[in-house]
């Protein structure tokens, strides 16, 4: 195996990078950043890159072109990861584009057009509550009010920035809107079941969906479970259930070619007792579709549904969309020319959505972008320690990546 088998290796080196063995946590800043992104830097520089930290704690690798002045393909993923995660998610992205670069320059070969290989520091934005500072620094929507922001230890952004020798306020020279960068290729191993299902390695990304968040406060009147007549209640939390049951109808009833997905993932009931009628509760729904509109829609489609289960239930009710994030297609021909590498390898073009967020995303005011998604093992589980995938997979999709690298070029 020319790949596989050594990426799997190093994702098992940098599995030891971890706040708390033996699960995986490795959040911004910290001593397991540095030591994720030492390792990367050399395995960059073995492969033949020049690479470096960037001012934020980005690694850079940049693999140059064969002529001076080329326009810039940048390929990667992050190094973080969310709390007790798995090996694979983001540093899969890193570890197949330094293999392809360690591959041509074996073979002495030369692109029409520079590659850079970026471990981003921040994707999940475990640390500061702010996600993806990494790559919205290159994409240019960098907010220096997150310099502010705090993490648990009252440590603000810019303190851990100086910490780590970064520097706070270099993030305006990362920018790379309107320079030399032409596209940027992500691979990632999916975070769900579909190409599993389907008995498939690799699968083209077609769009990564947007997401609206909503907070839901529902508000009843508590009194005695005992003395209360079952005609007379306004019970907040068999209101907010039968809300629930609403937004997955919601998501379950959406048109064919709009799919869209929409979960509850928390719920705080007040007072929370047994013998007490609940009276306040707030519930999340996080809506996610590959088409803006679609997740629009839902969300409306939540708030009407949400309101007239009040109304009957002599309930009040708001609903508040408190974050949003558009969705973002992937180029159509970059789409294509991955396409083409994944049918040259004698393998069926699946094309699917992502659901999942990735660095990708932000990257569009910058230039197109494409992403390859490989099969998840263990039913797609993902975020999670069980989270694994083959050497036979990671061999297949770097040879993919290395196709593709070889065969496009910059219009
Ligand atoms: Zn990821």
């Amino acid at each position: 195996m020319r790949f596989g088998d050594d990426i799997l290796a190093q994702a098992d080196a940098l599995a030891a990078f971890t706040e708390a063995p033996p699960g995986i946590t490795r959040a911004y800043l910290t001593p397991q950043h540095r030591r994720a992104g030492d390792l990367l830097l050399a395995l960059m520089r073995e492969a033949g890159m020049r690479a470096d930290y960037d001012a934020l704690g980005n690694v850079v690798g940049r693999y140059d072109a064969a002529r001076a002045g080329a326009p810039v393909l940048m390929s990667g993923s992050h190094m973080d990861s969310v709390r007790n995660a798995g090996r694979y998610d983001g540093l899969f992205g890193i570890l197949t584009a330094i293999a392809c670069v360690r591959d041509l320059h074996g073979r002495g070969v030369r692109l029409p057009y520079a590659l850079e290989v970026v471990a981003f520091g921040d994707e999940e934005g475990v640390r500061f509550g702010v996600t993806l500072i990494g790559s919205k620094a290159m994409a240019g929507s960098f907010d220096p009010a997150w310099l502010d922001t705090k993490d648990a230890d009252g440590i603000s952004l810019r303190q851990a920035l100086v910490a780590f020798g970064a520097d706070p306020d270099g993030w305006r020279a990362l920018d790379r809107r309107g320079k030399d960068v032409v596209a940027y290729v992500e691979s990632h191993i999916e975070q769900g079941p579909v190409l599993l299902n389907e008995g498939l390695p690799v699968g083209v990304v077609t769009a990564i969906a947007g997401v609206s968040r909503m907070r839901v406060a529902v508000t009843g009147l508590a009194g005695h479970a005992g003395t209360v007549p079952m005609g007379s209640r306004r019970d907040a939390l068999a209101a907010a259930a039968e809300m629930t049951l609403a937004v997955e109808r919601v998501a379950v009833d959406a048109p064919a070619g709009e799919a869209v997905v929409a979960t509850v993932g928390t719920m705080d009931v007040e007072p929370g007792a047994i013998n007490v009628i609940a009276q306040d509760v707030v519930f999340s729904v996080d809506v996610r579709s590959a088409t803006d509109a679609a997740r629009r829609r839902a969300v409306e489609a939540i708030r009407a549904r949400c309101a007239a289960i009040a109304a009957r239930r002599r309930v009040g009710v708001a609903a508040d969309v408190y974050y949003e994030l558009a969705a973002a297609a992937c180029d159509a021909a970059l789409q294509d020319a991955l396409a083409a590498s994944v049918a040259r390898r004698g393998v069926p073009v699946r094309r699917l959505p992502s659901g999942a967020g990735h660095d990708a995303m932000v990257f569009p005011p910058v230039c197109p972008i494409a992403m390859l998604f490989v099969r998840c093992g263990a039913g797609g589980i993902s975020h999670h320690p069980d989270e694994t995938m083959t050497a036979a997979d990671a061999e297949i999709a770097t040879e993919v990546l290395l196709d593709f690298l070889q065969t496009w070029t910059p219009r």
